[in-house]
């Protein structure tokens, strides 16, 4: 439970069949309705969701576009991911190559008054570099049979009857076999929205909104001598300096950090809150080139509809986000692996899919996976975050050895723990007390007294 606390952190592109006159005449694919043998499914996005969903559904023999708007472009992100995320989805270990999409840190908490140091030195949090990880993952989708059309899709036509197809209006970026900005139209069955914070996809189904986090991020290039104290650490802090609902972070990215941070209550303040990190962190990044500045909504919750019809929102564009850690790269790779093995799995059983269909085999297995974590998460932030008394009383529990065993194996694995009975009862205790002391547990009970139960949406 800490240890989340802590990380916050057609390969053919076109066929020459299918190239467009310099008159720019449009691409189709059509799909026949009910009698049809193959299924064919629009990924929108390419980023660690769409990539995941794809390699599921091409996997799976379905004909899988992948529509990326910006194939070498890199999602601005701290890239903390947990551990079992490697294995989960065969990422290479990590490493200081420029081939190898991680580095490896472990994480240290900081608030204005205390510091806590991590206690199992033989794991660590691999830190991904997003520019490398999200072509891997393409890469990864297109070897299994995934077309990757590289556009930036600009609305999406619904059909009018459940046997019709949607079409996926999107304009072609520049690649060897394509004239940029050639309009194009795509027919097919079924969509999956893994288009990031700013949807397009979510708004052509009408899925509703979320609020949303502003996470600003410098990459600085800091002196060799520097670097060495950041090569395998990464760095939180907490307070109302750095954010007044969120943390500040230093994460390594081999070769240069990433210094960043966020806020939902005071977005307008992000620069004066990135200042603040940069002033804790001064002398250890002094000399430091800054290489690129990066900002980017983070969604807070997700969204009142995620299927409709026969589309259905993965990753960001879903709105799974963890409230606290900031964490979404795991659950949009795994939203988007589930939601296309639940379209694949329907076709094979079924021979058609429907919305009822991924209201059950995606959403419901996904909501009953993890509603709860994420409702709790939201708690803790509400808890720990709200005042310098709730944050001092984080860090404080974060030194705790036992705190950072639990936390390490629910973080980083993503599963709980068997802790010691007594060890747990200790902790129980430790944990009111602080919040307690914090002047926030009665006030945040109440609240959620009053709100009742329910998906915060
Ligand atoms: C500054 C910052 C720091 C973060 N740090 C962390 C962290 O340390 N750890 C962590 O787990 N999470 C972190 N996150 C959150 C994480 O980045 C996201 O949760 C994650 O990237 C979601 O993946 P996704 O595939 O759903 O969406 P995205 O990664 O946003 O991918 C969406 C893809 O869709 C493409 N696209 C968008 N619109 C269109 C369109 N109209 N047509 C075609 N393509 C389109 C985009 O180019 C992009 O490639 C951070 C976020 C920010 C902003």
């Amino acid at each position: 439970m800490a240890s989340i606390l802590l990380h916050h952190p057609c390969h053919q592109l076109l066929t020459a069949k299918h190239q467009p006159s310099p008159k720019a005449r449009r691409f189709a694919v059509r799909a026949s309705s009910s009698s049809r043998s193959a299924l064919r499914v629009a990924v929108v996005g390419g980023g660690p969701a769409g990539a995941s969903a794809a390699e599921a559904l091409a996997s799976a023999n379905i004909e899988t576009y992948l529509i990326e708007r910006s194939p070498s472009g890199a999602k601005p992100c701290g890239g903390a991911i947990p551990l079992c995320m490697l294995e989960e989805f065969s990422i290479p270990r990590p490493s200081s190559t420029a081939a190898s999409p991680a580095c490896a840190s472990s994480p240290r908490p900081t608030s204005p008054s205390t510091s806590a140091r991590p206690s199992a030195p033989h794991e660590h949090i691999p830190m991904l570099r997003r520019e490398v990880l999200d072509s891997f993952l393409r890469s990864r989708a297109e070897s299994k049979g995934a077309r990757l059309l590289s556009g930036l899709v600009t609305s999406l036509t619904l059909p009018s009857s459940p046997d019709e197809p949607y079409t996926i209006n999107y304009v072609s970026s520049p690649t060897d076999n394509s004239i940029a900005g050639t309009p194009r139209s795509l027919e097919v069955d079924v969509v999956v929205g893994a288009d990031g914070a700013n949807s397009r996809v979510a708004k052509a189904i009408d899925a509703g909104s979320y609020t949303s986090a502003i996470a600003f991020q410098e990459r600085i290039r800091l002196p060799p001598s520097k670097m060495d104290h950041y090569e395998d650490l990464a760095e939180m802090y907490v307070g109302g300096d750095v954010s007044p609902d969120f943390y500040g972070w230093v994460f390594p990215k081999c070769d240069h950090v990433a210094v960043g941070t966020g806020t939902v209550v005071s977005k307008p303040d992000i620069k004066k809150y990135q200042a603040g990190v940069r002033s804790r962190v001064e002398p250890k990044i002094a000399g430091g080139e800054v290489i690129k500045v990066e900002a980017h909504p983070i969604p807070e919750h997700p969204r009142p509809r995620r299927v409709r019809g026969r589309v259905a929102l993965v990753g960001d564009a879903a709105g799974y986000v963890t409230k606290c850690s900031g964490e979404g790269i795991y659950f949009a790779a795994k939203s988007g692996r589930m939601c296309g093995e639940a379209i694949a799995r329907t076709w094979e059983r079924k021979g058609v899919v429907r919305e009822e269909d991924l209201m059950r085999e995606y959403l419901r297995k996904w909501d009953d996976g993890y509603s709860v974590m994420f409702r709790f998460l939201d708690l803790l932030q509400k808890v720990f975050y709200g005042s310098d008394v709730g944050r001092e009383a984080l860090v404080e529990l974060c030194g705790d050895e036992y705190v950072q065993r639990m936390t390490f194996d629910s973080y980083l694995y993503k599963k709980m723990a068997a802790g010691v009975w007594w060890k747990d009862l200790g902790l129980g205790c430790r944990t009111v007390g602080t919040l307690i002391k914090a002047g926030v547990l009665g006030r945040e009970m109440e609240k959620l007294g009053r709100s009742g139960p329910g998906v915060d949406q």
